[in-house]
């Protein structure tokens, strides 16, 4: 019997993308869990701050300056943090960028800056992180996905294309990895308030859809998301690799039409 399934103490926790929104809201839980947490972001004054605000905790958070589309500041970063801590147990791949435009208003540079960050950012980040997980014997990653791995949204198709990717990798490095002891996994969010997403949402009507197709009838909070990070990483899944979990408010689990009493029928005829 595992002692504590859920415990992630003192393991060593990587979050790209981790200086606010979804990112940080998971190094904030982890660090309350007793974990060894390393951020990342572009911004070293966004990182300086998320460090200072994060929670006490036996290990100050602490951060690396990283660009996931720059795969020479991926290997740096990620040897900083085994010079560091000897290991990596947990990769969080968060990083991550969207634009909202019709198809046909995309520029290459539009394209690339979303795929360089959203998938091949993660993709090296994650084989960097890969490499140390199997020399260790060790290790998982938790890719952070969207409704959109699934399901297409008009004016954001190249993030989509990057989501889809991402679990597409997800599964193909589960595939490779299970022999060496490493699982990956995803969590695909819904609708989460951040920064990314707050003017969106700021929209009435906007806001009035995402009740209407969501079943616990409210937006998400970025908490609502770290149990599922805690739990995959935790010995509580360790037979669980190359799954999505969809996290976000069963959106996902139909389509929630507009029926009413008017329709029902209780008879054959
Ligand atoms: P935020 O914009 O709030 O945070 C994004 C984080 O990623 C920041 O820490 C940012 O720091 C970092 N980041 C962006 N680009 C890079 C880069 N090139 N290299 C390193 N770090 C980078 O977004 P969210 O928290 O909302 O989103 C986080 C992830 O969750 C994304 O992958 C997003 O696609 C996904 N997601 C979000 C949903 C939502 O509704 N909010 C729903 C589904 C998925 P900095 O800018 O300083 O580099």
């Amino acid at each position: 019997m595992t002692p504590n399934l859920f415990d992630v103490q003192n393991t060593v926790v990587l979050i790209s993308g981790g200086s606010r929104g979804i990112g940080f809201a998971m190094a904030e839980a982890f660090a309350q869990q007793g974990a060894k947490v390393i951020i990342t972001g572009r911004e070293e004054q966004s990182l300086i701050a998320a460090c200072k605000e994060a929670p006490a905790s036996d290990h100050p958070m602490t951060f690396q300056i990283c660009d996931v589309a720059d795969t020479n500041a991926i290997n740096t970063c990620v040897a900083a943090v085994i010079k560091e801590h000897g290991r990596i147990d947990t990769l969080i791949n968060c990083a991550g960028i969207n634009k909202r435009m019709p198809v046909t208003d995309y520029t290459p540079d539009d394209y690339d800056q979303i795929l360089n960050i959203n998938l091949r950012g993660a993709f090296f980040m994650a084989q960097a992180v890969g490499k140390q997980m199997i020399k260790q014997g060790s290790g998982n990653q938790i890719n952070i996905d969207s409704l959109s791995t699934y399901g297409s949204l008009a004016q954001v198709a190249p993030y989509g294309m990057s989501k889809s990717g991402l679990s597409s990798m997800t599964r193909g490095m589960a595939l490779e990895w299970g022999t060496h002891g490493v699982r990956v996994n995803g969590i695909a969010p819904g609708f989460i308030l951040t920064d990314l997403t707050r003017k969106l949402w700021s929209d009435p009507n906007m806001l009035a859809w995402n009740r209407t197709i969501t079943p616990m009838q409210r937006m998400g909070d970025v908490d609502d998301l770290v149990g599922t990070a805690i739990f995959l990483a935790s010995p509580a899944a360790s037979y669980l690799t190359g799954q999505v979990i969809r996290v976000d408010g069963g959106s996902s689990a139909g389509i929630n039409w507009p029926i009413a009493g008017d329709f029902q029928v209780t008879t054959d005829d």
